[in-house]
């Protein structure tokens, strides 16, 4: 089996691991291993040059003996440059001792070319969000560079478009193939050889935001970037007897505000899932905070979820908060919101250990699909490495979403969790 990984939508932590796993395992289970870059772009730019050497006269490179650890060599790209340059405007530049990847999409890669990436922040086979893949067309010709380099399989990690995206493609294949056929740009021989695509979803999102698994990949970076920030804060917060609003990610999903608020001490958390249940939220927020500075406590924090509305899905933002806070309590209030910060950076253990389990369940995924297998999407529910049928867990994330739209917030909270009550 050839195996293509992408990374696809926002970027998050861990997204290397799970390259360095799928290619690891893959390789080890038999199979070749590649890699697309930018995202769904990257398929159907394909490749439209051959892979230039001419750099590499420059300088000799001492490749390191890059063997499998069943004595094959598989190390057909060591010291490609990854992630130089504008890559969607093809400037990769030459680099003494690397080869450009210039007018590359599709590369094959072998242990090397993944080795230590687990360390790595982002993605580093790029990322993103390709308007052509939406079209038939887009998609036509990335099956066609698919089977130009003889791919069967697909790993996918990104959120739920990027799924959706993967299992708009599998569902079509067959039809693509045809169409590629009777167009005359594939032989008989290679439809039938591509017969059906063997695809495979992890979920790449630091928003914790999809449903049928407990965790996303980068979510317990940006957790972890958001406790270390609140950890600054308190310490000015608690000199100056201040208070602190600070604004996370999560527009439909308030994991990350209500995961930092208990990691970090909060005094008041807003998630779009729960707006607060009073006819005024400021009353209910000011009630809580003077009881807390009654007791005694010297600062304040509040987390607000970027998504984060009241009752009538009027959005509660930070600098209103810090307005409330100023008026009502009196508290020199400051607003931080910590944007892109909680997505970068290297990865924490669990966005190393999560995405290794997963790469390889990717792989046996891929292993044991058949035609009529659902396209699965790999979770973790209870301390398990999870398959679910992707387009039921896609479904079950815009139920969540669509529910908070709808104002039925009691029926997105039980889609969260079934045992949630008021
Ligand atoms: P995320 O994966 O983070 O949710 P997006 O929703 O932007 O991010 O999706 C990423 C990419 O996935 C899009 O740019 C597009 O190329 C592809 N994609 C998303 N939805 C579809 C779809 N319905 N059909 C085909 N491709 C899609």
């Amino acid at each position: 089996m050839k195996i293509a990984i992408l990374t696809s939508g926002g970027d998050s932590a861990g997204m290397n691991a799970v390259v360095r796993a799928v290619v690891k395992v893959g390789i080890l289970k038999g199979c070749e291993t590649w890699v697309v870059r930018e995202g769904y772009e990257g398929l159907v730019r394909g490749n439209t040059e051959a892979l230039s050497e001419q750099s590499l006269d420059e300088e000799p490179v001492d490749l390191p003996d890059n063997t499998s650890p069943d004595g094959t060599s598989f190390n057909l790209i060591h010291n490609l440059r990854f992630g130089d340059g504008d890559l969607l405007k093809d400037g990769t530049g030459d680099h003494p001792g690397t080869r450009s990847l210039k007018g590359r999409y599709i590369v094959r890669v072998g242990f090397d070319d993944v080795r230590a990436w687990f360390a790595e922040g982002g993605t580093l086979i790029g990322t993103a969000r390709s308007k052509t893949f939406r079209t038939p067309e887009g998609r036509l010709q990335a099956a066609y560079n698919m089977i130009k380099e003889g791919l069967d399989a697909l790993v996918v990690c990104g959120g739920d478009g990027s799924l959706t995206g993967a299992d708009v493609f599998r569902a079509e294949w067959p039809k693509l193939v045809e169409a590629l056929q009777s167009e005359g740009r594939i032989t008989a021989e290679k439809a039938k050889l591509h017969a059906h695509l063997r695809i495979v979803g992890l979920v790449g999102s630091i928003d914790n935001d999809m449903s049928m698994t407990d965790l996303t990949i980068g979510a317990p970076t940006a957790l972890h970037r958001i406790c270390e920030a609140i950890d600054n804060i308190n310490s000015t917060a608690t000199s100056h007897s201040r208070a602190f609003v600070l604004e996370v990610m999560g527009r439909h999903c308030g994991w990350l505000a209500l995961l930092a608020g208990v990691s970090g001490g909060a005094d008041f958390i807003f998630i779009p899932e729960r707006p607060p249940t009073s006819e005024s939220w400021e009353d209910e927020m000011c009630e809580c905070i003077h009881r807390h500075r009654e007791v005694g406590k010297r600062k304040t924090i509040v987390i607000v979820a970027e998504g984060a509305t009241d009752r009538d899905l009027n959005p509660i933002k930070a600098d209103h908060v810090k307005d409330v806070l100023t008026e009502r309590l009196g508290l020199d209030t400051r607003v931080t919101t910590l944007g892109h910060t909680q997505r970068g950076g290297r990865p924490c253990a669990y966005d190393r250990v999560l995405p290794t389990l997963q790469g390889m369940e990717a792989v046996e995924t891929l292993l044991e699909a058949t035609p009529t297998s659902p396209s699965y999407m790999i979770g973790i529910q209870e301390n398990k490495i999870t398959r679910v049928p992707l387009m039921e867990a896609v479904a079950m994330t815009r139920a969540v979403s669509a529910a908070i739209e709808a104002k039925d917030f009691e029926k997105a909270m039980s889609y969260r969790d079934p045992e949630f009550k008021e």
